[in-house]
């Protein structure tokens, strides 16, 4: 829906682009999946496919409609189930539109036996369970697996794994420690990294890595910034300001008055708010830029305002334009600082970009 409300999320497909380039050369002995879960992580799902057309090696997503629509649009590389299947439908439509699928429980493999067609091979990643304890299979369960997967006709499989740590302090070699105990004789291809070991481990890329959060701008680590890693946002949130008060010493704003004025201060009222997916939990002091200057968030966020502070912005009026995070046309503001200052990561700001916020395309 296009409002005339000021706030607007601006997507750049030639950022994606980039990202995925600088993926690509991180891991260049390596094919790249790229991941689209999530609605590409909040970018939409169509319009990242649509930047990487005819340059990304495969797309991974979670549903099986969304793939299934993507082949029905058109796309023609491989596109990779990371959960694998839900039920015998998506078995079926795995095998009828050559899908890659995880597989990470004997219940996705006795539903894919059941379907599985000896003219038409089916692309396994058999996901193992290294350490995340999350999904996949581990040294109890894993001979199961490989004797159910002898009763599929025809398969190429890959083994997987996922990273529970690799943008932390212990890292990667534990798991694939694990990986390869697992793996045992196995010399077929495997897929292991995702943006945080592409950057920093180069030993746990594997033949296939999956790249999500720095397909999109953003830093897998809270040490390191994106930028030093050559990313280009690809999310700008922008809005404008709608309203402007002066304020005397000891004024409080906002809901619960929690932050009180030092001395008399001009405030400014931006239209974004915790309804369009701007986090409750950014505290005064979250960087946010104003008319070409960086300034901060005053006050609680509401649900569709927040304040900031106009002290340095004489200028700055009602109309004037606001960058919430990406590069604006009001300035730059990395989403891995307002997400650190809201205590969370740049992943849950843009998936939590909310359906309301209408979205322009670079
Ligand atoms: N691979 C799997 C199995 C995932 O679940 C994810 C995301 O959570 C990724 C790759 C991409 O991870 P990142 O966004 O940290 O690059």
């Amino acid at each position: 829906m296009n409002t005339s409300r000021p706030i607007r999320a601006r997507i750049s497909p030639a950022a994606i682009l980039h990202n995925y380039r600088q993926a690509k050369a991180s891991a260049p002995d390596a094919w790249a999946w790229a991941v689209v879960k999530a609605d590409a992580y909040g970018h939409g799902q169509l319009r990242a496919v649509e930047a990487l057309q005819g340059e990304a090696d495969g797309f991974a997503l979670l549903e099986c409609e969304n793939a299934v629509a993507l082949r029905e649009s058109g796309v023609r590389q491989p596109i990779l189930l990371l959960e694998g299947i839900f039920s015998e439908r998506d078995a079926q439509q795995v095998v009828k539109h050559g899908l890659h699928s995880a597989v990470h429980c004997l219940e996705q493999i006795d539903m894919l036996v059941a379907h599985a067609r000896a003219d038409r091979p089916l692309s396994i990643y058999l996901k193992l369970n290294t350490g995340m304890n999350r999904l996949g299979f581990d040294e109890a369960t894993l001979p199961l697996a490989w004797e159910r997967l002898k009763r599929i006709p025809a398969v190429n499989l890959t083994l997987m794994t996922h990273f529970a740590e690799a943008d932390g302090e212990r890292g990667v070699l534990w798991q694939l420690e694990r990986f390869q105990a697992l793996a045992g004789e196995w010399h077929g291809p495997v897929s292991l990294g995702n943006s945080a070991a592409i950057l920093r481990h180069p030993l746990a890329h594997g033949d296939w890595v999956r790249p999500g959060i720095m397909l999109y701008g953003a830093s897998p680590f809270a040490d390191q910034s994106a930028d030093s890693f050559g990313l280009q946002p690809a999310m700008a949130l922008e809005s404008r300001i709608i309203g402007v008060q002066t304020v005397k010493t000891g004024d409080r704003i906002g809901y619960g008055g929690t932050y009180t004025a030092e001395r008399p201060m001009r405030i400014g009222i931006v239209a974004c708010g915790y309804a369009d997916g701007y986090p409750r939990s950014a505290p005064t002091g979250t960087p946010i830029a104003v008319a070409g200057q960086m300034t901060r968030t005053l006050g609680r966020v509401s649900m569709d305002m927040l304040a900031c502070d106009l002290n340095d912005l004489p200028e700055a009026g009602i109309g004037a334009p606001v960058t919430l995070w990406g590069r604006g046309a009001a300035g730059y503001v990395p989403a891995d600082e307002v997400a650190a200052a809201a205590g969370t990561i740049a992943y849950e700001l843009f998936c939590a970009l909310a359906p309301r916020v209408p979205v322009a395309v670079d």
